[in-house]
């Protein structure tokens, strides 16, 4: 094992499992984990043109891992003289399958680096924040497919990528659990009912924003920032004016560590692809 486990208590189950070509090992352990965090406060905004943005001004930006490796995986899609495997007993020629396992290989790496990213971002932030504030985010009306024969497809699916490449949901979801472990609050704001993208953080005037304007300018006490930093600032100062009690705020509780979910729903899949298989081969 490299490094150490954060928690470590008794060990309940190990599951191994090979995965693009390399072998894994989890081990589950039941424990109480514990997590430093501080008293401060903070909003956060999660947007394409920041990825993150915070009240206090400050912006974490995209850091596109899968771009820089959409070339490299575009290339090795194209390299010619190779046969795809179809669906008519077409079996694919060993060049195919040498480039695919090739993609799934930087695919995987892709997926890594934005994991190691999400626990890095998210431990920072909890680790001085013990109340987070954000909005409650519609992904999927927000990646929706272009319509077809639109004109703009082109551009809505670049957004769309960029959108998925930030991997939103699975960061929010890293720093709630992190958040709730810590003891702390994690607060999602009602969209529908504070408009934070509409409102002024200073006096609370609202008006509506083209998706061109980058900056928030009060027409009604003339307070001027970044969008995004704006619309962080709004969910905090909602946040702050509720009263936690009356919140529904999830209670921390011993959790396992280990994403024993993410495997088992692995494994399963896994067995009905086989299942699929044999019974492919047999019929
Ligand atoms: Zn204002």
């Amino acid at each position: 094992m490299r490094g150490k486990a954060r928690d470590w208590g008794t060990p309940n189950t190990c599951t191994i499992i090979f995965k693009q070509g390399k072998w894994y090992a989890s081990v589950t352990v039941s424990c109480d984990p514990k997590r430093e965090t501080g008293k401060e406060a903070c909003g956060i905004d999660f947007g394409t043109h920041h990825a993150l943005a915070f009240d206090d001004g400050t912006v974490i930006d995209n850091p596109r891992f899968l771009k820089q490796s959409q070339d490299k995986i575009n290339k090795t899609a194209k390299k010619s003289r190779k046969k795809r495997a179809g669906k008519k007993g077409v079996k694919g020629s060993r060049r195919w399958k040498k480039a695919v396992r090739k993609i799934g290989k930087i695919q995987s790496l892709v997926g890594r680096q934005r994991q190691n990213w999400h626990h890095q971002v998210s431990t920072q932030i909890v680790s001085c924040n013990s109340l987070v504030a954000t909005e409650k985010l519609n992904l999927k009306g927000m990646t929706k497919k272009a319509k077809r024969g639109s004109k703009r497809k082109r551009q809505k699916t670049g957004l769309n990528r960029s959108i998925l490449d930030v991997g939103i949901g699975n960061l929010k979801s890293l720093i709630k659990s992190k958040v709730t472990e810590a003891g702390g609050f994690y607060i999602e704001v009602p969209t529908r009912k504070v408009k934070p993208s509409q409102t002024c953080p200073n006096c609370g005037h609202q008006k509506k924003k083209t998706l061109a304007e980058r900056q928030h300018n009060c027409e009604k006490c003339l307070y001027s920032c970044d969008r995004d930093v704006a619309s962080a600032q709004v969910c905090l100062n909602w946040a702050r004016g509720q009263e936690l009690s009356s919140l529904d705020v999830e209670s921390p509780s011993s959790t396992l560590c280990g994403s024993m979910r993410q495997l088992g729903a692995k494994k399963h899949n896994n067995a009905k692809k086989r299942q699929k298989h044999l019974a492919q081969q047999s019929g």
